[in-house]
């Protein structure tokens, strides 16, 4: 219960999303589509986008990418994904990684 009250924090204070009341179910945060939450803790979102893929985006990312108006470039981002996944791990999109996946 305490994952999740922190979860819904760092969501708000995102602001990518309304934080949604299904305990699974979340939005994407590259595409805005439906998403799923894997996991959370206090570092980082981790997302299973259908479209997108698996990722993780870290609360530092979120927190620059609000702070400048930042969207991510969906195709951008995928391809990202895409191929740091060929690894096998899963990818994530850190307050480094994030100005070069911007739609600007
Ligand atoms: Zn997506």
């Amino acid at each position: 219960m305490n994952d999740r009250r922190r979860e819904d924090q760092v969501l708000s204070s995102a602001t990518f999303e309304q934080s949604a009341k299904q305990v699974k179910l979340m939005t994407c945060l590259i595409c805005n589509g439906p998403a799923t939450a894997i996991d959370a803790d206090e570092d980082y979102l981790e997302r299973a986008c259908p479209k997108c893929g698996h990722y993780r985006i870290t609360g530092a990312a979120l927190v620059l990418i609000k702070a400048h108006g930042w969207h991510f470039d969906v195709e951008l981002a995928r391809k990202w994904i895409a191929d740091n996944q060929a690894s096998g791990m899963i990818p994530i999109i850190d307050s480094h990684q994030a100005p070069r996946l911007i739609d600007v």
